[in-house]
């Protein structure tokens, strides 16, 4: 017998991603630009014409698809699949996804938040294969995570576990995106390095930093990690404060879940050892010997298709056909 296609599908504040799968085997896959300012019906109507266009591309008829697997910004209910107006898709509120795929679609759908469900796609098919107790992180604008227990996603009471960016590391700290301060996120995320950097580089002129500003550019976290690669003082300092404090919040983690594998996604994790090593020295540093010693602290594997293969686990997932 022919085996059933699924389609997985990425809904991300600037791109939206999606695949046709046959088993785990990746039929066709292609974008879009979200462009969210159009609200969310008219999203969903380009959401409705990548999916259409990857289902003719690969000849996949109505009877042929097992079922949708989507990734989306929470908050959201991954039971009813309705979104609460996540911050990358504001005007999101109580939008019924599930429902709206199903009926355009005429298959099972499946909701999850993209932290989860990246969490999951690591877990089945990168670096947390094999084994059973994952804490996956996201760290590039915003800070999410996933947890992974005994095998199984751990989703929490009413599906809002995983909170990461905002637990509380400084109690006057930055304010943050939630409307509370002192948030990891407010204080490790892209966005918090950039916004420390353009305050900072006011006082301190000689930074090589201050020629970006001069040249009327925006300071981003990526140049901030590639000034500090090349010895600058401030950019330094910014970057290995937001590491400690990255650091600081797996210690907790580690504290809490004793996982064996903690995986750091996301673009921050793309500045390798200038993150990994200075996160993993505070770990050892800080969490008891024998939660820090079972604990690897790993990069993600699966880059940018995280987000079409992560919606696929949560498909087989959903369907019992994991592991
Ligand atoms: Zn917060």
């Amino acid at each position: 017998m022919k085996e059933k296609r699924i389609v997985a599908l990425d809904v991300g504040g600037t791109k939206l991603a999606a695949a046709v799968f046959e088993g785990r085997q990746m039929l066709a896959s292609g974008r879009r630009p979200t462009l969210v300012e159009g609200g969310p019906d008219e999203v969903f109507g380009r959401i409705a014409m990548l999916l259409y266009s990857l289902l003719d591309k690969t000849g996949t008829r109505a009877g042929d698809l097992l079922c949708i697997g989507a990734g989306c910004g929470g908050p959201l209910d991954s039971e009813t699949g309705v979104i609460y107006s996540p911050p990358n898709l504001p005007a999101w509120d109580e939008y019924p996804l599930k429902q709206k795929l199903e009926a355009q679609f005429l298959a099972p759908a499946f909701v999850e938040n993209d932290a989860n469900a990246a969490a999951l796609g690591e877990h089945y098919f990168g670096a947390g294969k094999g084994y059973r107790n994952i804490f996956y992180i996201t760290a590039s604008t915003g800070i999410g995570s996933g947890i992974i227990l005994d095998g199984k996603l751990y989703r929490g009471t009413n599906y809002s576990a995983g909170e990461f960016g905002h637990i509380v590391l400084a109690r006057n700290g930055p304010r943050c995106n939630c409307g509370g301060r002192g948030c990891l996120e407010a204080l490790a995320s892209g966005t918090a390095i950039a916004r420390r950097a353009q305050r900072e580089i006011r006082r301190n002129s000689e930074s090589t930093l201050a020629e970006i500003i001069e040249r009327g550019g925006r300071i981003t976290a990526r140049e901030v990690a590639a000034a500090a690669r090349k010895g600058d003082r401030l950019a330094s300092e910014i970057f290995s404060d937001a590491a400690e404090y990255l650091g600081l919040g797996i210690t907790t983690v580690i504290h809490l879940l004793n996982p064996e594998l903690v995986i750091i996604g996301g673009g921050l994790a793309q500045t390798g050892s200038q993150l990994f090593e200075p996160v993993r020295r505070v770990v050892s540093q800080r969490a008891q010997r024998r939660l820090a010693d079972c604990a690897q602290i790993v990069p993600a594997q699966m880059g940018v298709n995280v987000g079409v293969y992560g919606a696929l686990a949560v498909a087989l997932e959903r369907t019992g056909q994991a592991g």
